[in-house]
Order: structure tokens, then sequence, then C-alpha cells
């Protein structure tokens, strides 16, 4: 059964900023879910539309065979939020903060225990410590505890790893992990390309808009170019002097690396691409064949999508 259904959502701030625009998306039950897209995307428009916080301009939505207008005072009871701004209250102790959550939802923290004991174990030795002086990693967790406390049916986290460091990023999606075996829907936001390939489904989304929604191993495998990796001493010489390259290519810098897209013959397009760099003097490394990462794929189906 579907636990989210959202169809043709829009919003727009101003009169001007069109920051939603025709969202449309199912999520079954138990499926954890990725919305992926940078900044300004419209990740939390969406999120604060879908939790209630925020009304969209046109669309349906229903949670749980619930109407998100109509019914929004059920709704509420169904899902837990996790925000992306810090959202507990800072001098209570951690204690204090998951108390006073199971308070506002009426929930008993002993009933509810084994939903966020694994979480709960992890910061529970500080837990008469202030939530604001927790690091990063343990305020998240926290944040999860209280959200999880009235053991909602569908969990929404806004970019709930931004500003976390590795390893907790790491551990955090661990947990995400455990929280779908329990039977709760996740909805999780992020801008880090190697989180969405945690998910089962991902919907990537830019300027407002779903440009695609698979499993991110459909989306890797329908990938059109022929990538390649290559190192250059002087990156920014290398992207200006590829401006002018005469192949049908889409590159762009990759950390310390250049990954370039050809879409051609790449038995006669190398040399001619090794000619160009000598021509243009181009220092390069050796210019290796790769599998895409979702990261490529989404930067290729952006490029698609404005010229189509
Ligand atoms: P994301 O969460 O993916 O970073 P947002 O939903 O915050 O994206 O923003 C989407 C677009 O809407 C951006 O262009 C942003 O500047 C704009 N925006 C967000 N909130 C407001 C607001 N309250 N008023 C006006 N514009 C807004």
């Amino acid at each position: 059964m579907e636990a989210l259904s959202v169809h043709q959502v829009n919003k727009v701030y101003n009169k001007t900023v069109q920051a939603l625009q025709d969202i449309t998306f199912d999520i079954q039950e138990g499926e954890l879910f990725g919305l992926v897209g940078p900044d300004g995307a419209g990740k939390s428009t969406l999120f604060n539309i879908l939790t209630t916080l925020l009304l969209p301009d046109s669309g349906n939505i229903r949670i749980l065979g619930l109407d998100l207008i109509n019914d929004y005072k059920q709704v509420r009871q169904e899902i837990g939020y996790l925000p992306g701004t810090f959202s507990l209250y800072p001098d209570l102790s951690v204690k204090e903060n998951l108390d006073f959550f199971a308070v506002m939802y009426k929930s008993d923290i002993e009933q509810n225990m084994d939903i966020i004991r694994p979480i709960w174990k992890q910061i529970e030795p500080f837990s008469k410590r202030k939530a604001g002086k927790l690091s990063g990693g343990m305020k998240q967790k926290l944040a999860l505890c209280c959200a999880l406390i009235h053991r909602p049916k569908i969990l929404f986290l806004d970019e709930p790893t931004t500003g976390v460091d590795p390893v907790s990023r790491k551990e955090f999606w661990e947990i995400l992990q455990t929280i779908r075996t329990q039977g709760i829907t996740v909805l999780v936001s992020t801008p880090y390309m190697d989180e969405a390939t945690l998910c089962d489904r991902i919907a990537l989304i830019q300027n407002g808009k779903i440009l695609e929604i698979n499993t991110p191993a459909d989306i890797m495998k329908q990938f059109r170019g022929c990538l390649y990796t290559f190192r250059s001493e002087d990156i920014f010489s290398l992207l200006n002097a590829l401006k002018e390259c005469p192949l049908k290519c889409n590159y762009y810098p990759y950390g310390e690396y250049c990954h370039i897209a050809f879409y051609e013959d790449m038995e006669k397009a190398m040399p001619t691409f090794i000619q160009f760099l000598d021509e243009r003097k181009q220092e390069h490394g050796e210019i290796k064949p790769i599998q895409p990462s979702i990261e490529d794929c989404f930067i290729e189906i952006v490029k698609m999508n404005r010229h189509e």
C-alpha cells in the first residue's frame, strides 16, 4: 500500500520564486525513500508541506489514506519530523528533551523504548548533559529519538546529516536502515550523493522539479555516456581548454580529478581527445574509464534536462 501519495504539488513564494513545480511521486509502506538535490532545490519546502507546516498552492497529498489538508490533525499524530535546523531545547538536558516530546505527544517512553533503544543506548551516557552541548551527531541522534517517541508510521528527515562528521553520518544511516525494518516508512533528504545509494528509491530534484525517480542501481545503469577520469596538475587551465573540445562531451571537476563523459564512438574519440590535450599543452595523468557514481548520473540528468 502507498504510505504517501503526492500529486501535482506547486508552491511559489512571494509570487516570484517557484520553489516546487508539479511534484508527483508515491512512496510505498516500509520504503526508505531519498530526496536528493543541491541547496535551493526545494527539499525543505516539500518537507514543510508534507509535515503540515506550509500549505501548497495546488496539488493533492494523501498520507496513510488521509488527506493532508483536511485531516491535518490526524496526519500530525501519524508522522514524525526531524527538521533541517536543530529543533530541540538546548537548555534542557538530553533526558528532559525526550520527556518533553513524550508528554507533548501523550506518549509513554517505556512503552515505546523498543523502537528507540538502539539509538537511546548511544546517548544515554550523556542523559544529564544539556542538548545544546552535544556534538552534531549526538544532537541528531537525540532529535531522532524525540521524533520517534510517539511511534510514527512515517518519518520525515530533512537533511539529517548536513554538518555531521563522516563517522556519525555512517552510524546515522545504519540507524535509518534499522528503523525501516521496524515497519516505519522513511522519507529523507540529503545533499550528499553517496548517501543516496543507501535508499530503496530516490527522487533527484533541482529547481523545484523532480528530474528522475528510480532505484539507485537503475539510475546508475541508465547513464548514457562513456565516463573517464584523469588528473591534471592545473585543473583550472584544463577546464578552460576543454571549452573548445571538438567532441560531444560533458566535463566537470570531481575532487582533484576531472570527470568527462563522452557521447561518441570511443575508438575514434579517444585518440582525437588525447591529440586535443597535447595540442593545448595540457599535462594529464592516465585517462581511465570508470563506473558512474550517483553524482555523475545527477550531473548527466541535469544536463540532459537543460537540453530537452
Ligand atoms: P532546499 O531545502 O532544497 O535547500 P528550499 O525549499 O529551502 O530548498 O528552497 C527552495 C527555493 O525557495 C529557493 O530558491 C529558496 O531561496 C526559496 N525559498 C525558501 N523559503 C522561502 C521563503 N520563506 N520565502 C521566499 N523564498 C523562499
